[in-house]
């Protein structure tokens, strides 16, 4: 199977002023792009071209002879996943999710530090995710490419915080790019 860029589900500039159409272009034309095409060069004439994403991400991941090809798959499905977690007008939630929320954190307003603690503190390159694990929701924090996916834990919502993600729009102040994230644009899956 040749992997392809997935279309972005809004135009490049719909998350303005939080997420700048520059940004955009760059982490979704530039880094989003360059992880699927690599992976597509990694895995050709091998077992994982017959293999969904997450097939070869749970294959692959912890495996030192495979440590490329589970960066690039892993980072793929990230960013997939990462632009469907972000909507002009998003932010807090509502209905179901939000009395999960209430239920599993205490409250809305705990979830939402804790989600950002987690951001914020994860040192270098990664992610912040909200999951479901064992029929809770939790929040974890994963390094470079590292995925809920490869823990069997499903996930929620993420937000990228590789440098990436917002140097040209915030440039050293990731807290202030995860509060608009959280406040602004996040877009809870189910
Ligand atoms: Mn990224």
């Amino acid at each position: 199977m040749t992997f392809e860029l997935p279309q972005l589900p809004y135009e490049m500039n719909a998350l303005e002023p939080y997420i700048s159409q520059k940004t955009l272009e760059f982490h979704y034309g530039k880094h989003h792009r360059t992880y699927v095409e690599n992976l597509n060069k990694l895995i050709a004439g091998t077992k994982f071209e017959k293999m969904s994403l997450e097939e070869i991400i749970k294959e692959t991941a912890g495996k030192a002879e495979y440590t490329g090809i589970f960066n690039n798959a892993a980072q793929a499905w990230n960013h997939a996943f990462f632009w469907k977690c972000l909507q002009k007008g998003g932010g807090k939630p509502q209905g179901a999710i939000l009395a999960r929320l209430e239920k599993d954190f205490g409250s809305y307003e705990k979830f939402h530090e804790e989600f950002k603690n987690a951001a914020v503190s994860q040192f270098g390159s990664g992610w912040a995710w909200l999951v479901e694990k064992d029929g809770k929701l939790a929040v974890m924090k994963t390094s470079n490419a590292d995925t809920p996916i490869a823990h069997g834990l499903k996930p929620l919502l993420t937000v990228d915080v590789w440098e990436h993600a917002y140097y040209l729009d915030y440039q050293n102040r990731r807290a202030d790019f995860v509060e608009a994230f959280l406040s602004n644009l996040a877009k809870y899956q189910d």
